[in-house]
This record gives C-alpha cells, sequence and structure tokens, in this order.
C-alpha cells in the first residue's frame, strides 16, 4: 500500500478525551474514530488489526475443535424470558420493539439462542461433543464506557459454547478452551494469566478469567511471579488427548493468581513466598465459564443418553474480547514513540520510507523493493509522500510497524538501505539486492 494514496488520518496532537495510552494511539494513529460513546467505526489501519487478531483466535478455536457459526446481533426477547434473563440483565440489555412491537434486544451474549439452536439440532449423545462459537459484535449498554475499544458499548466478541452429556465430559470441553486461550494470547505475544474468577450474571460452577498485565487495567491482580517464568508457547497438544489438557490446566492452576474480586490475602500469604508476590492491575482479555445446565433446563435442551434415558446437557460458555485486544496489546507494548505491534498481529509487516520523494533513483529504488515485498506476500506500507525525513520517521515509529526499511540518495551510491527493528531500535546498513530476502509473508 502506498501512504499517498491510504487513508491514515494522522492527529498532530495528543486526543485530549483520551485517558490512557492505547486509546490516545489509537486515536492519534487513525485506527478508530468515535461515533457515539463506547462505539467506534474501525478506520484501515485499525481493522487490519481487529481481523489479524480475529484470524487467530478462529485457527485456535478450529484446532480446539469448536465449529463457527453466526448468529444474528439483533434477538428476540422470548429465549430470554424463558432463560429468566430477560429482566434479570438489566440497564446494560439495549432492548428495541420492531414495527409489529415484538420485543427484540442487541445480543450482549448468546447462552439463549445457541442452547436453543443445539436443541433443535441434536438429539442424541452419539452427536456429542460440540463445540459452536462465533465471532460477533455485542451491544452492553455500560454505565461508563470508556478508555477507548478496552470497554465499549459496541464491541467484537469470539463467544463459544460447548455441549455435553456428562459433567466429566463438559470438564474436558473447559480444559481444551483453557488451553486454546493461552496458545491464542501467545501468538499475540501477550502473558494472560488465568485466574479463577467470579461468575457474574452469565451464571455457573467453574470460571477463569484472561488477564494481561497492564497499569491501566480496570481489575486489581495478585498472583505468583513463577507465571511470568513459565513457558507459554509450548502448548503444541493433542487437543483429544484428556489427561495431556488436562495436566496444562493444572500447571496453570497449581499457583496462586486470583482478581481483587476472588482475591484472599491469607492465603496469598501463605502459598506464594514474599518475593514471588506480585499484585498489580491487569486486563481482562478472555473469560470461560462451567455452568452445567443452568441454560438447557429452562430451555428444555434434553438428548438421549447411552442408557436409552434423557439427560439434560451440560454447558459452557468461553469468551474472548477481540475488539478489547487491540488495545490491550498497545497497553502492553508500547513506547514513547508510539505504538510496537507484534509481528502476529501488526497492520502491516514493513514500512518503507522514501527519504526523497521525487527524485527518480530514489523512487526506483523503492518501488523495486515495495513490488518484489508485494509479489513475496509480505505487506508493506510504501511512505511514499513529499515529506521531511524527521516527520516520516516520527510517523512510522508512531504507527509501530514492526520493520522499517529506509531508502535515501546517500545508501543508494553505496547500493545500501537501512533496516530498523522498531522493537529493539537497532539499525543495519543491509545491501538493497538482499533487502527482500530478508523478509517472508
Ligand atoms: P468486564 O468484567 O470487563 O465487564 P465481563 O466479565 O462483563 O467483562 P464477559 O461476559 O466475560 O465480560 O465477556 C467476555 C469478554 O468480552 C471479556 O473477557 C472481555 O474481554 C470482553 N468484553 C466484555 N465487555 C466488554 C466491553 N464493554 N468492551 C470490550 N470488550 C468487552
Ligand atoms: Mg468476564
Amino acid at each position: 500500500m502506498r501512504l499517498s494514496q491510504y487513508f491514515m488520518p494522522i492527529l498532530r496532537d495528543d486526543p485530549k478525551e483520551a485517558e490512557i495510552i492505547s486509546h490516545k494511539l489509537m486515536l492519534r494513529t487513525g485506527m478508530i474514530r468515535q461515533e457515539a460513546a463506547g462505539s467506534y467505526s474501525w478506520l484501515p489501519m485499525g481493522y487490519r488489526v481487529l481481523r489479524k487478531i480475529e484470524k487467530i483466535v478462529r485457527e485456535e478455536q478450529d484446532r480446539s475443535g469448536a465449529i463457527e457459526v453466526l448468529m444474528p446481533t439483533i434477538q428476540p426477547a422470548d429465549l430470554w424470558r424463558k432463560s429468566g434473563r430477560y429482566d434479570a440483565y438489566g440497564k446494560e440489555m439495549l432492548r428495541i420493539k420492531d414495527r409489529h412491537d415484538r420485543d427484540m434486544l442487541y445480543g450482549p451474549t448468546n447462552e439463549e439462542m445457541i442452547t436453543d439452536i443445539f436443541r433443535q439440532g441434536v438429539q442424541s449423545y452419539k452427536d456429542m461433543p460440540r463445540n459452536l462459537y462465533h465471532i460477533q459484535w455485542k451491544f452492553r449498554d455500560e454505565v461508563r464506557p470508556r478508555f477507548g475499544v478496552m470497554r465499549g458499548r459496541e464491541f467484537l466478541m469470539k463467544d463459544a459454547y460447548s455441549f455435553d452429556v456428562s459433567r466429566e465430559a463438559g470438564q474436558h470441553a473447559y480444559n481444551k478452551m483453557f488451553v486454546a486461550y493461552l496458545r491464542t494470547f501467545a501468538r499475540m505475544g501477550l502473558k494472560a494469566v488465568p485466574m479463577r474468577a467470579e461468575t457474574g450474571p452469565i451464571g455457573g460452577d467453574d470460571s477463569h478469567e484472561f488477564l494481561v498485565l497492564a497499569e491501566t487495567g480496570e481489575s486489581g491482580v495478585f498472583f505468583d511471579r513463577a507465571f511470568l517464568d513459565m513457558d507459554w508457547s509450548a502448548f503444541d497438544i493433542d487437543y483429544d488427548d484428556v489427561a495431556a489438557v488436562a495436566k496444562v490446566v493444572d500447571t496453570f492452576t497449581s499457583k496462586y493468581a486470583a482478581t481483587d474480586e476472588k482475591h484472599d490475602a491469607a492465603e496469598f500469604e501463605k502459598r506464594v513466598p514474599d518475593a514471588a508476590r506480585v499484585s498489580g492491575r491487569g486486563i481482562e482479555v478472555g473469560h470461560i465459564f462451567f455452568f452445567g445446565t443452568k441454560y438447557s433446563a429452562p430451555l428444555g435442551c434434553e438428548v438421549q443418553g447411552a442408557d436409552g434415558k434423557k439427560v439434560l446437557v451440560q454447558s459452557g460458555s468461553y469468551g474472548i474480547g477481540v475488539s478489547r485486544l487491540v488495545g490491550g496489546i498497545i497497553e502492553a507494548s508500547h513506547d514513547d514513540a508510539g505504538i510496537i505491534w507484534p509481528e502476529p498481529v501488526a497492520p502491516f509487516k514493513v514500512g518503507l520510507i522514501n527519504l526523497k520523494a521525487g527524485d527518480p533513483e530514489t523512487e526506483a529504488a523503492c518501488v523495486h523493493i515495495y513490488k518484489a515485498l508485494e509479489a513475496k506476500g509480505v505487506e508493506v506500507l510504501y511512505d511514499d509522500r513529499d515529506d521531511r525525513p524527521g516527520a516520516k520517521f516520527a510517523v512510522m515509529d508512531l504507527i509501530g510497524l514492526p520493520w522499517q526499511v529506509i531508502i535515501g540518495p546517500r545508501g543508494l551510491k553505496d547500493g545500501i538501505a537501512e533496516v530498523k527493528n522498531r522493537k529493539t531500535g537497532a539499525r543495519e546498513n543491509v545491501a538493497l539486492d538482499q533487502i527482500v530476502a530478508r523478509f517472508s509473508a
């Protein structure tokens, strides 16, 4: 993409309304635009990142055996009356009437609808277990929408729902999601610590939240430092191996970790040595629940068991804040100059800077590399605008692409360009004909 032809409305100054760094940076770099309290348009740079995150989430859900569907954003109230949540959900639910005066709502979550879908589609234990998920916009009329996409009213969530014949089978479904979450967040360059959690309005027995450490997080967190030294990437796991999956869950739940809602100071002091006690703030990026028959009972979701008798289905639900993650990753990865995108979620991998736009030789060298990178499938943003080098460097640092390739007349004389790593700041002179080989799609 040529920057001269792109849509990236950079703001010169910090927007006053933004309280935290991720919100500031997302507005400054033209990733999003606020349309109403807690509601945003995703502009091209922001949308690219959102889609990358969504893709990682989808790949890891699929890998764990979950199956993708898509349910509507607007739901009829009837199902919610059956579960008792139509009244219980309160003001956070956006209620709508259609032209026939029927009660509708903009879905804040989908337990009722998916349970009804499953009930109609499966009658026997032979067609189980199943886990169905979708990635869809939700609306919750939050009391205090704030921090940009971190606490929006309209936000993108991945929500999965498991259906099993027994409590034990349901536990395995829960464990699989737990491991899939570890993998998902690790692929985005995040350490999201699983913590025992309250179940809240979703209800249920077993529940964990996954929290990314950040000063601006809304939850207080207390945990054992040992978490940070664990290997967060070694989950190449066979999801059908019940014991192996349970073992990973055991490892990641054996050490103390709790949000302020569940924190027990005495237990913390007993279980965690002084030097290993970490307390701080965290951002909730995922939340998993096991709630057994909470929805299958009121909605009459039963199947025929192996013994021929009808049993109520055992379920759990599993959310990831896809749009919140965009802000969460920035909170965890930035410096004074701007965003530092982890490669797997970066909007482009390479920013190509032409130091002398209008100079035919520099332009030709840049275009040659630009085209070769694109042909190779490497995503590159080419700053071909007529602007001062200093201003171009500042913009490139601000938008945080992992690599910068800088080409100017002086280097060209020696047949070299400069390659800069945004994260480490390391710069290297590289022969022009070696540049393309350094990057892969
Ligand atoms: P919170 O405690 O932050 O209000 P929640 O517990 O109400 O969240 P869940 O029902 O567990 O949220 O939703 C699953 C995930 O969706 C959360 O872990 C979070 O990442 C994301 N999420 C929830 N509410 C919002 C919101 N208002 N804006 C952006 N993401 C959200
Ligand atoms: Mg939650």
